[in-house]
């Protein structure tokens, strides 16, 4: 069972042991001590590796394996979280083939490239199950700061602050932390165990405080926060599962991308019991997340449908693949236009034809086709169009500018009021856990800056 990992025994309480998620395998299992030493053994060690340019976190990746291949794998567990604290995460659930190990020289030699991704899990994991740690809170400061939200953005700055001893407290609004990696990432990458004792691991050895079941908005105003820290950071993430405004959202048997993992990753019911066709709308990465969920799952007949040609889809194409092969089905150039009932519940979804707008030069704007209608039988449809922005939460915090809807900050996540800061999806609109953890502890080093008085 997923909860009996080495190293991941310290689930939440509030963490069902037969929720959904735990039927998941493993896709990339732990390499063993000789595949590491022998994937090692390939690397380059190039100098310039492109694999580190295209981290966002700038692991030094040529030095964390050469730990490996030399069998000091502590060492290389520091050098990976030396610049990333969310390693053992991004290992699961990095795009690597986007990003490092799709930069590797290899690729340019049609030689396999090096399984970074697969060799930093390793060492992460050996420093879970060993229970090392390498930092101790600093000195004292003083100075306090306040998180909003638990997720990946938060912890990494929180961690970066603590080093240099100003004091953290983390507000999250669920019963459990972690952000998207505990609910939203896709459980055939990473399980919400492993989530939870990435938070602690980050949390307890340097004294982080996280206080969880607080809404910001409701238990704490901002003004509360502002009063009562020296500074603020802001790592909400995204609003709630953008809707079709079909008329029938709330029939059953309909439900969000992002509701949907979370009830698999958190122990609510999996939705599938009986269903034998299921239609998914969207084409991003979440709804690529969820097609291979769903046949994981058992459903029979899963059929993706986007409103654009494949090649268009903003998910990764490396995904899809993976999908197809699956048995995962595309109906490409598809608006869907009503849900079907029958009893009360989902038959099927219609849809539309699209195709380019003629009046419309940059040939992107879509008109559906009249008389394309066909119906795709669906007892379950999961509608992963995006999700929205928090728009009216963070318009409240005082003095700060959003940018259509998302939180408005400079390259080291400052806002326009100089206590606030903020970084991850809520400023990006929706990127990786990688790219939320850089920009926390980017974020960190401005936050210090203006708790020390440096550069001022
Ligand atoms: Fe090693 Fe490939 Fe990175 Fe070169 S590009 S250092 S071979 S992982």
């Amino acid at each position: 069972m997923a909860a009996t990992l080495p190293g991941f025994e310290s689930a939440h309480p509030d963490l069902p042991g037969d929720r959904a998620e735990a039927d998941f395998p493993d896709h990339k299992p732990r390499y063993t001590k000789g595949q590491a030493i022998t994937e090692a053994a390939r690397c380059l060690y190039c100098y310039d590796a492109p694999c580190i340019q295209a981290c966002p976190t700038s692991i030094n990746i040529p030095e964390f394996i050469r730990k490996i291949a030399t069998g000091n794998v502590r060492g290389s567990a520091r050098t990976i979280f030396d610049s990333n604290i969310l390693g053992m995460s991004c290992a699961r659930v990095c795009p690597v083939e986007v990003l490092c190990v799709g930069k590797c020289v290899f690729n340019h030699e049609d030689i396999p490239p090096v399984q970074i991704g697969r060799l930093q899990r390793y060492s992460t994991d050996m420093a879970f199950e060993k229970g090392w740690t390498f930092w101790t809170p600093g000195e004292p400061t003083g100075k306090r700061v306040a998180f909003a939200g638990a997720g990946p953005a938060s912890l990494a700055a929180a961690h970066e602050l603590r080093k240099q001893g100003h004091e953290c407290v983390v507000f999250e609004k669920r019963s459990l932390p972690g952000g998207l990696n505990t609910t939203g990432v896709a459980p055939y990458k990473m399980i919400a165990d492993a989530s939870l004792a990435e938070v602690a691991w980050i949390t307890e050895s340097m004294g982080i405080e996280v206080r969880c079941g607080v809404e910001i908005g409701k238990d704490v105003t901002w003004d509360a926060l502002l009063g009562e820290f020296d500074a603020l950071f802001i790592g909400l993430g995204l609003g709630p599962d953008s809707h079709l405004g079909l008329g029938s959202d709330g029939l059953s048997g309909i439900i969000g991308g992002v509701e949907v993992i979370e009830k698999w990753k958190t122990g609510g019911p999996s939705m599938v019991e009986g269903v034998t066709d299921a239609v998914v709308i969207g084409g991003g990465n979440t709804s690529l997340d969820v097609v291979r969920e769903l046949l994981v799952l058992g459903v029979p007949n899963v059929t993706l449908t986007y409103r654009r040609g494949v090649g268009a889809m903003p998910g990764y194409e490396h995904e899809w693949k993976y999908a197809r092969v699956e048995g995962a089905e595309g109906s490409w150039n598809t608006q869907p236009v009503a849900f079907e009932q029958a009893n009360g519940a989902l038959s099927g979804v219609t849809c539309r034809r699209t195709e380019s707008d003629p009046s419309d030069p940059s040939g992107r704007r879509l008109q559906e086709v009249a008389g394309s209608e066909f119906t795709i039988p669906a007892q379950l449809c999961v509608v992963a169009v995006g999700q929205g922005k928090l728009a009216e939460l963070l318009g409240s915090i005082p003095g700060v500018e959003l940018d259509w809807g998302k939180l408005k900050v400079d390259e080291d996540g400052r806002t326009t009021n100089p206590r606030v800061f903020g970084g991850g999806d809520v400023a990006n609109g929706g990127k990786e856990v990688v790219n939320a953890a850089a920009e926390g502890k980017r974020a960190a080093h401005a936050i210090h800056q203006l708790l020390s008085g440096e550069g001022n």
